[in-house]
């Protein structure tokens, strides 16, 4: 049986119910528009990889789940692995760049360091194939072990990506450009196929 990947776009739907855009940049792009995009993007990467996704195969805003209905679905699909995708944000505009969480399994950290990697290499190594040879200096704050309920509640190892600062000027403009939005979706491609030794483009 191929990996099955549950996919879960941070924000859109709150635990309430009500609408929830997560953290806005200093000129209006909200978290939300950059991580149903960025999930979409990479729906489409695993499946071209063989692998399976469930959850954010979504196409339409009304397939937004909260964090605890993803979880839920998680668990009871039994998937392989639970990605978690999020723009960080900060009071300070000056704060930068990409971190990993993970759950605290040796599996979860192990797909973090693989997922970070490729990131690192893609956007500032110039092994960007979407970025034709452009490289954004976008620092690693590196892999980090945390308690989000993502990663607290699932029953599989887990990963939250934080792509980079929605809250830094630089960093929201590269988040708006689609070309970016697809080297993140491919660089997390990229680790969860290395993670799991899966062959493929
Ligand atoms: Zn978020």
């Amino acid at each position: 049986m191929s990996l099955r990947v549950y996919l879960d776009p941070g924000h859109g739907k709150g635990v309430t119910g009500q609408r929830d855009p997560g953290a806005i940049g200093p000129t209006g792009l909200t978290e939300n528009e950059v991580t149903f995009d960025v999930a979409k993007r990479l729906g489409h990467l695993l499946r071209a990889k063989g692998i399976d996704t469930l959850g954010a195969t979504l196409d339409a805003p009304r397939d937004e789940e909260n964090l605890n209905e993803a979880v839920k679905a998680a668990n009871a699909a039994h998937v392989d692995l639970f990605v978690s995708v999020h723009c960080n944000a900060a009071t300070t505009p000056s704060a930068h760049g990409v971190e990993v969480w993970h759950g605290g399994s040796a599996g979860a950290e192990k797909v973090a360091s693989a997922v970070l990697a490729r990131i690192t290499a893609e956007f500032t190594g110039g092994k960007g194939s979407w970025l034709n040879g452009r490289t954004l200096p976008l620092a690693s704050r590196g892999v980090k072990q945390g308690t989000f309920a993502v990663l607290r509640n699932t029953h599989m190892p887990a990963i939250l990506v934080e792509m980079a600062f929605i809250s830094n000027p630089q960093e929201e403009g590269w988040l708006r450009e689609a070309t970016v939005r697809q080297q993140f979706a491919q660089a997390i491609a990229d680790g969860i196929a290395d993670a799991f030794t899966v062959k493929g483009e």
